[in-house]
């Protein structure tokens, strides 16, 4: 019963060799941690104070207007929808925050927090408490919306969320037709599936068992199903061990995810796969950095082609998968 056998197969998951080097850029089970965390220390408290001390954070707007603006607001939920976070206020206007590269959030008691020269906003709440936001990078967003902004703007930038029921691999299946793509481009693009990134997209093919390479549009209806399946088993996965943490990301408790203990393919190259032995297998696809098995994921000859290209009665048969 000990938990090193934990994962398939034989092979036991080894920690990640070099996971200081490793870019882990918050997803969709790393948001969702923030969230979760967040939402009972700010629903129903008052932003009491605001501070916005970097300039890029709010642009195209001043960050002390947005901070002026943000004070007063009470919070009536702390939401998610893909990768960004949604605090919404009582007075119907929400917070759009994207933590892109290296943004995360920390919540302390009044006088808790630590000096950070990373720290780029700090928000004090009507019970003295503290929410800060760091970022190294400096590429996070915080956008102020009125009262019905919020969903219009969202529907521009991510598809359906892939945790909801209206995530079937019949919606998936409607996404990837007629694309050319390879797969894992298709599936990092935010408006085919919200949330995921190179992490997780990674891990879901592999659980799927199929090529990052492969066309999206030559998938059929079974390996329409595994994808789907796969997606939601790799965010579920990281959701349960509050996400990945290699290097900036941490939970508003400033506690580390434990996810990157069990990634099957991504920053493993050379070891070997937890399934079958074969050493995993870096490559590019979709302009990132690719972890793949070459025996659990194959790529077949006549799947490299897309199919539409050779037949081209192919994409109208296709419509009806
Ligand atoms: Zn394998």
């Amino acid at each position: 019963m000990s938990g090193a056998s934990s994962g398939p197969g034989e092979f036991h998951i080894r920690p990640l060799a070099h996971a200081a080097t490793l870019g882990v850029v918050p997803e969709l089970p790393e948001v969702e941690t923030i969230r979760l965390e967040l939402e009972p220390h700010v629903v129903g408290r008052r932003f009491e104070r605001v501070e916005i001390n970097d300039s890029r954070l709010a642009r195209p707007f001043e960050p002390q207007a947005v901070a002026a603006e943000l004070e007063g607001e009470i919070v009536s939920a702390v939401d998610r929808r893909g990768k960004y976070l949604i605090v919404r206020f009582d007075s119907g206007r929400s917070l759009l925050i994207h933590l892109r590269m290296t943004g995360s959030l920390r919540h302390a008691k009044g006088g808790g927090l630590a000096d950070d020269p990373h720290q780029r906003a700090v928000v004090r709440l009507d019970d003295g408490s503290d929410v800060a936001y760091r970022d190294v990078r400096r590429f996070g967003t915080w956008l102020l919306l009125e009262p019905g902004e919020l969903e219009p703007y969202l529907a521009t930038k991510v598809g359906r969320e892939p945790l909801e029921r209206g995530f079937s691999a019949r919606h998936l299946g409607e996404r990837l037709q007629n694309r050319r793509a390879p797969l894992k481009a298709a599936l990092l693009d935010q408006r085919t599936v919200a949330g995921l990134g190179n992490i997780y997209v990674d891990e879901a093919l592999w659980r799927a068992r199929l090529h990052p390479l492969r066309p999206a549009e030559t998938l059929d209806a079974d390996e329409v199903a595994q994808v789907t399946r796969a997606i939601k088993d790799a965010l579920r996965a990281g959701i349960l061990r509050q996400g990945a943490s290699l290097r900036d990301y941490a939970t508003p408790d400033g506690r580390r995810g434990r996810m990157q203990e069990e990634f099957r393919v991504y920053g493993r190259e050379g070891e070997p796969c937890t399934r079958c032995g074969t050493p995993v297998d870096k490559i590019r696809a979709g302009g990132r950095g690719t972890w793949y098995c070459p025996t659990c994921q194959r790529l077949e000859p006549v799947q490299a082609a897309s199919r539409s290209s050779r037949r081209p009665s192919r994409s109208s048969r296709h419509s009806s998968v």
